[in-house]
């Protein structure tokens, strides 16, 4: 259901459907800063964020934000220092570095499996946490 929002970056009420919350202008906007960084970043791989951000005249968190979406990717003698959020070891785009991305991504499914493995082990069986939560809220109702 498209809703009524103020676009992030020019503050216009605009219908929002889904994506980022900006209008479809400064979308366009963004697509064109988003062309000039990355051949810039192309031709001047050595730049960093703030000669980016000078030449392109693009904001310094626009061009993070590119490259955390993994859009943009720096170059291997870049000085732009882009860090994995669990271990800390450069990369090159994105959040985390490729391991550590496979190991949370397994971490996920087996904490889930676990969530429900402890679920069925305190009553015997599946059925043991609803019944729980219920007796729960009775007593909280009569309190
Ligand atoms: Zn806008
Ligand atoms: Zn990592």
């Amino acid at each position: 259901m498209p809703e009524v929002r103020n676009c992030h970056r020019c503050k216009k009420i605009f219908m929002y459907v889904t994506g980022p919350q900006i209008c479809d202008a400064c979308k366009k906007i963004e697509e064109q800063e988003f062309e000039r960084v990355r051949t810039f970043v192309r031709d001047f791989p050595g730049a960093t964020i703030q000669e980016v951000s000078r030449e392109t005249e693009v904001s310094a968190n626009l061009i993070y934000r590119f490259l955390k979406e993994g859009r943009l990717e720096v170059a291997e003698s870049s000085p732009i220092a882009l860090q994995c959020e669990n271990c800390g070891v450069r990369i090159k785009s994105g959040r985390f570095c490729v391991s550590c991305s496979k190991k949370l991504a397994s971490d996920m499914i087996s904490a889930g499996r676990t969530l429900k493995e402890s679920f069925r082990d305190r009553d015997g069986n599946e059925t043991g946490p609803r019944e729980g939560g219920l007796r729960y809220i009775h007593g909280t109702k009569k309190d």
